[in-house]
């Protein structure tokens, strides 16, 4: 298999100082301390485990002989999709987004699963189902675009409208440009649906200090005043430096029911 980039374990963060430590893990809250006296921070916190839950998380997403983690198959209808036998989250986002590279960190310690794209223009886009054990699944759905055809929009309005394992909608929007008007075209999807979301901010490797916090400020404010549906804390990652991953990974374990034990905050 291929080998782990050099942050995808726990404890090799654990050996960075203090500092980069935090700012790989808590990515938010690193941005937290800039914000102007007397802003609201509970944005910023809501889910922010330690150290035992981060762990706990971290063995799901690590596959071994007795916890297979596997590409399960793809599907262009929700009725061709996997029996929703298991709590399942998904991930959408407009095509470039950093989807598939997010897929890929995730599930870094599982290398022998394979993120497969399907760029090609004219190919059909499928919905790709992972299993995780005995425990969850992740939906990669196709990325959608401004000309997204309407049998597409048809085949992901169907899956979130139906599937009723579905127990988040992970919607990736790219940090360093903030909210596009496709990306409201998703929000406004998942808000007539009434399904609870939550918004992932990618690439935050290529924006910097000050343009990220306007964008996390904008779209908080978009959130807090305007969804009904959407988690109040943002997720902010990179694939490229591993931030904000280790937290995904734990709040994916959460809301699909895996972290019984350990406390979220
Ligand atoms: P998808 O179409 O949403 O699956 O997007 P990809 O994962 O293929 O990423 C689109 C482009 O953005 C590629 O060139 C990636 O290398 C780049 N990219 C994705 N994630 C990151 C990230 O976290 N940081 C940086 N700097 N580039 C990224």
């Amino acid at each position: 298999g291929r080998a782990s980039p050099p942050l995808a374990a726990l404890s090799q963060v654990l050996r960075l100082e203090r500092s980069r430590r935090t700012a790989v893990v808590f990515p938010l809250q690193k941005l937290e301390r800039y914000l102007a006296p007397g802003a609201d921070t509970a944005p910023f916190r809501l889910f922010q485990p330690g150290l035992a839950a981060l762990q706990r998380a971290e063995a799901l997403f690590r596959s071994d002989r007795g916890h297979p983690i596997d590409y399960v198959s793809s599907a262009v209808r929700t009725d061709h999709a996997p029996p929703p036998a298991l709590p399942e989250v998904c991930f959408i986002g407009r095509s470039n987004v950093g989807k598939s590279s997010l897929i890929r960190a995730l599930f870094s310690l599982a290398p022998e699963v394979e993120v497969r794209v399907s760029k090609t223009p004219g190919h059909t886009k499928k919905m790709n189902f992972f299993k995780v054990g005995k425990y969850f699944t992740l939906v990669d759905m196709p990325g959608y675009g401004y000309r997204a055809p309407q049998d597409f929009a048809e085949m992901v309005e169907a899956y979130l409208q139906e599937r009723h394992n579905l127990k988040r909608t992970f919607l990736l929007v790219d940090g360093v440009v903030g909210l596009q008007k496709t990306d409201h075209i998703a929000v406004d999807m998942l808000e007539e649906f009434g399904i609870p979301y939550v918004m992932v901010l990618t690439k935050i490797d290529r924006a910097s200090r000050g343009l990220l916090l306007k964008n996390v400020l904008e779209i908080q404010e978009f959130v807090k005043e305007s969804t009904q549906g959407c988690f109040p804390q943002l997720f902010l990652v990179s694939s490229v430096e591993f931030s904000g991953i280790h937290l995904l990974r734990c709040f994916v374990a959460h809301v699909t029911g895996n972290l019984p034990t350990v406390e979220a905050s």
